[in-house]
This record gives structure tokens, C-alpha cells and sequence, in this order.
């Protein structure tokens, strides 16, 4: 047989993720808008270190199932690598790899001292018992304890893990350390062993900061503006009540079980209220049922994407109405459907400044664990509005000078501090 041409120098399975390689996409072309250094971009294009463990773990009927657990290390120029934990069935290595690539270019726009990882478990936790997600919890913490560390790798809560898990997660660190308390080690910790007041809702009300901000820019203001908001959970009902609370008219909000349309507005408080009750708007009637793709098609001043990846592509983003869209979600708009919305005028606020309030609060809980000190409420919210605020003032100045659209601006503006950095510390040995 002929030799063939291999057209990918880097074939190895697990770069070639739909995530990774749409991350990729982007990079390269924001790589070329700032001329960045090849020798920077080969070694972006890769993750440093890509560790995947088994966790055997003792389930309630006593019989042993080993899960398989991954803890990628993207990039550490800028600090340590920072990055949350996934429980899920889907999670594999390819995915966690362009996850832990986002966090480096998230981190790094957002102007925090910190590189970009990712963890996660292949694993269904609605399955586990409380003891069963503990003991996965411990183990994997475990098995993965030699490479973190609050001067190395803290990580974060992120889609099937909470505080409580978090809270597993120091303990077993703090017990392999000689049973001294290591708070610093993990971030999204329940207030009482060193977690962040804020840091619950600082997803939500980062979008909404970045929401108020790209309003303005484009002559309007949250007050009286028809918002539409998809997704209920952490981030969507939090960004909603916050818009609530200054004035917009909520007119459309949706989780799994559909959407709730109302033209006058929603009473979000009462919608809160009830999912807290019920898991879910399942069942809520005060409301006109309407479907999430209707949703996103509403006539809208904003629309908030906040909960899934791939909502808005190619076959519906010619009919998006909303004037400005903040992606609170991660990656709800494909590149492909991102290059429509620019060229017909809609302002997005990309994934990597719009939902980078969660981590930017997780840098703040870390600082606050190190130093022992721990700041008002109020105190957090304003620091979060200014370092997501000026970081997204940053990326709107680099976007209106190359006139390109805001996603490739942002990981622009990513690219510029990561290849300083990268240049200043050079390569070792040499
Ligand atoms: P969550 O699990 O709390 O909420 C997700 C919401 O989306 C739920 O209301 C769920 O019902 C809804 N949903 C699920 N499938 C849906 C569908 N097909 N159509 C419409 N709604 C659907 O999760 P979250 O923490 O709010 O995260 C949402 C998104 O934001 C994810 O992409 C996540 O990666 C991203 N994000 C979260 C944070 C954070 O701090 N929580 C930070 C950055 C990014």
C-alpha cells in the first residue's frame, strides 16, 4: 500500500473531539488576526499533561465497579491550573480536553493569574447513592491528589458536582496531607470550611453585568428590555432574577421540560420559588407553554443562552431576533452560526467573558483560603464586576479596532497575554 499523507500531525484520538477541534478552530483564526509566534501557537495547540485514573469503587451491595476518572492539565504559564470537575455519563478524555483548553483562554481574558484544567468521572451521579458519590469522590481525589494542590491545580465544581462534593474533596486532600485542613486545595466549598460568599450566583450575575454593558453599546438599557432566558438552573435563574431585580421584562424563560412565555413578563421570584419546590417549571401554568426553540427565535431586546452547548447554529441563526445575546452557557453558539449573527448585526458577548463569573469568584475564594480573610458579599460582587467588566471592555476596544467578530476578540485578546507570558518565561531547557 502507497504511504498516505498525514494530514493531521496531531491524530491522537483524544485532540480530535468535536469541542477541542471547534475550540481549535477559533484559535487558529484569532492566532492569525495577532500574528501570534508558530512556535506559541504549536504549543497552545496541545494539552501539557493528560492524566486518566481507574476508581474502583465498593458499591452499596458490596460489589466493586471501577469508573474511569481524567485530570487534564492544559497550560500553566499564567498560574496554577484552575478548572472544575464534571460527573457524567459522557465525559471522556476528548471532551475533558477541550474543556481544560477553554479554561486556559477563559482565565487568561479574564486577566486571572491562573493556567486552565479540567476533571471528570465517567459516571451517571443521579445513579449513586450519597455513600456510593462519596466514596467515587474520595478515590478519584485520591488517585489524582500527587498533581493538585492550591499552589498546582484547584479544582472547581462543574455539571454533576456541588459544594457538598467539593467538601468531600478537601477532606480527603487535607487527610493525605497529614490531616491538616488544605481549604485552598478546591474552590466551590460550602462557606463554613473556606468557600466564597457570592460565589452561588456569580454566574448568573456576571452575565448580567456583561448583559447591562453590551445594552448600552447598543443604545439600550436593562430597564423595560424584553429578555429571554434559556436554561433554570445555577445560571439561568439567577441571571434572570438579577435582570428582574433591575427592571427588565422577562418574557420567556425554559429548562428541559420546555418553555414559559409571557409578552407582559414573568414573575420570576414566583418561578424560582416554584422549581425550588417541584426540581423543575414542569407543570407551572402561569404561563403560555412554548417550545425551546421557539424560545430562542423570540422578539427580544436579549437573549441568554444558559444551558447547553450547540443551541444556535446554522439552520436557526438566520432567525434569531434578539439584538444582543450573552452566552451564559458554554459553546450554545457554533462557530459557523456566530459568523451569521455578526454579519446581521447581533452583538454576542462570548462564553469565555459572559459565564466567567463562577471562576473569577473561585480566584477570589482561593486568594481569601490563602489568606485566611474573608470578604463581605457586597465586597465580591463589585470585585467581580470589575475584573469581568474591564476584561470585557478590553476584548469591545480589540473588536471595534480589527472589526472582527467578538469571539474571535476575545480569544484575541486570550492569545496576546498567554504568548507575552509564554515568551517571557521562554522554553526549557532552551
Ligand atoms: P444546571 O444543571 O444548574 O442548569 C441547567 C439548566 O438547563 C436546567 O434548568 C436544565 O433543565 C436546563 N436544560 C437542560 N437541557 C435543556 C434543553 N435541552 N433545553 C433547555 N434547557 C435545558 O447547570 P448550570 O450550572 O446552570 O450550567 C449551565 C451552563 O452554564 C453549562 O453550559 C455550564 O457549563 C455553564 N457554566 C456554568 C457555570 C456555573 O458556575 N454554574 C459557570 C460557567 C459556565
Amino acid at each position: 500500500m502507497a504511504p498516505q499523507e498525514n494530514l493531521n500531525p496531531h491524530s491522537e484520538a483524544h485532540l480530535n473531539g468535536p469541542l477541542f477541534q471547534n475550540a481549535l478552530l477559533t484559535f487558529k483564526e484569532a492566532a492569525k488576526i495577532v500574528n501570534c509566534d508558530p512556535n506559541i501557537v504549536e504549543r497552545l495547540e496541545r494539552p501539557r499533561r493528560c492524566i486518566t485514573v481507574s476508581v474502583p469503587v465498593r458499591m452499596d451491595d458490596q460489589s466493586v465497579k471501577v469508573f474511569t476518572g481524567y485530570r487534564v492539565q492544559y497550560n500553566a504559564t499564567l498560574g496554577p491550573y484552575k478548572g472544575g470537575i464534571r460527573f457524567h455519563q459522557n465525559v471522556d478524555l476528548p471532551e475533558v480536553v477541550g474543556l481544560a483548553a477553554l479554561m486556559t483562554f477563559k482565565n487568561s481574558v479574564l486577566g486571572l493569574p491562573l493556567g486552565g484544567a479540567k476533571g471528570g468521572v465517567c459516571v451517571d451521579p443521579t445513579k449513586l447513592s450519597r455513600a456510593e458519590k462519596q466514596s467515587l469522590t474520595r478515590r478519584y481525589t485520591s488517585e489524582i491528589a500527587h498533581f493538585i494542590g492550591p499552589t498546582k491545580d484547584i479544582p472547581a465544581p462543574d455539571v454533576g458536582t456541588d459544594a457538598q462534593t467539593m467538601a468531600w474533596f478537601m477532606d480527603t486532600y487535607s487527610q493525605e496531607q497529614g490531616g491538616y485542613a488544605q481549604p485552598g486545595v478546591v474552590t466551590g466549598k460550602p462557606v463554613e470550611i473556606g468557600g466564597s460568599l457570592g460565589r452561588n450566583h456569580a454566574t448568573g450575575l456576571g452575565v448580567i453585568y456583561i448583559c447591562e454593558r453590551a445594552m448600552e453599546q447598543k443604545g439600550m438599557k436593562m430597564s423595560g428590555s424584553r429578555v429571554a432566558v434559556q436554561g433554570f438552573g445555577n445560571v439561568g435563574s439567577f441571571a434572570a432574577k438579577f435582570a428582574y431585580d433591575r427592571g427588565a421584562r422577562i418574557i420567556a424563560v425554559s429548562d428541559v421540560t420546555g418553555g414559559y412565555f409571557n409578552g407582559d413578563g414573568l414573575n420570576v421570584n414566583d418561578m424560582v420559588e416554584y422549581a425550588k419546590i417541584n426540581k423543575s417549571l414542569k407543570g407551572y401554568t402561569k404561563a403560555e407553554l412554548i417550545t425551546n426553540e421557539q424560545l430562542l427565535e423570540l422578539d427580544c431586546d436579549a437573549l441568554l443562552p444558559c444551558a447547553l452547548e450547540g443551541q444556535i447554529d446554522t439552520h436557526n441563526a438566520e432567525r434569531i431576533k434578539a439584538k444582543v445575546i450573552v452566552e451564559g452557557a458554554n459553546g450554545p453558539i457554533t462557530n459557523a452560526a456566530t459568523k451569521i449573527l455578526h454579519q446581521r448585526g447581533v452583538f454576542i458577548a462570548p462564553d469565555v467573558i459572559a459565564n466567567g463569573g463562577g471562576v473569577i469568584v473561585s480566584y477570589f475564594e482561593w486568594v481569601q483560603d490563602i489568606m485566611s480573610f474573608f470578604w463581605d458579599e457586597s465586597d465580591i460582587d463589585n470585585k467581580l464586576k470589575t475584573v469581568i467588566l474591564k476584561a470585557f471592555d478590553t476584548v469591545c476596544h480589540f473588536q471595534a479596532e480589527k472589526k472582527v467578530d467578538m469571539r474571535s476578540a476575545a480569544m484575541a485578546v486570550s492569545i496576546q497575554r498567554l504568548e507575552k507570558a509564554m515568551l517571557l518565561r521562554g522554553l526549557y531547557p532552551r
